[in-house]
């Protein structure tokens, strides 16, 4: 027998035959390909280079895998799911 299911968000029970939404986030660091070659950038780059691998001295495999990617999936209700749509981004 399967667990009940439950809203991600709201926490509200999501019995058998209610409907119910998955919402999957896959967040994927972007690079557009351009590099600035010139040697004031390249001199700049270099200083970016040394200091992240500075940051990225003392962080664990995990914290440096979600800097480059990230998975998420929740189940929602109908109201939390039509609460989500209206402003997948969060903007205020
Ligand atoms: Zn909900």
């Amino acid at each position: 027998m399967s667990e009940p299911r439950q809203c991600s968000r709201c926490g509200a029970r999501l019995g058998p035959g209610i409907p119910s939404w998955v919402l999957r986030i896959e967040l994927t660091a972007n690079f557009d390909g351009t590099l600035d070659c010139s040697s004031k950038a390249a001199n700049e780059a270099d200083r970016a280079i040394e200091t992240v691998l500075r940051q990225i001295e003392w962080m664990d495999a995990e914290t440096l895998e979600n800097q480059v990617y990230q998975f998420f999936e929740f189940t929602l209700c109908r109201d939390c799911r039509d609460h989500y749509s209206a402003n997948p981004l969060y903007i205020t």
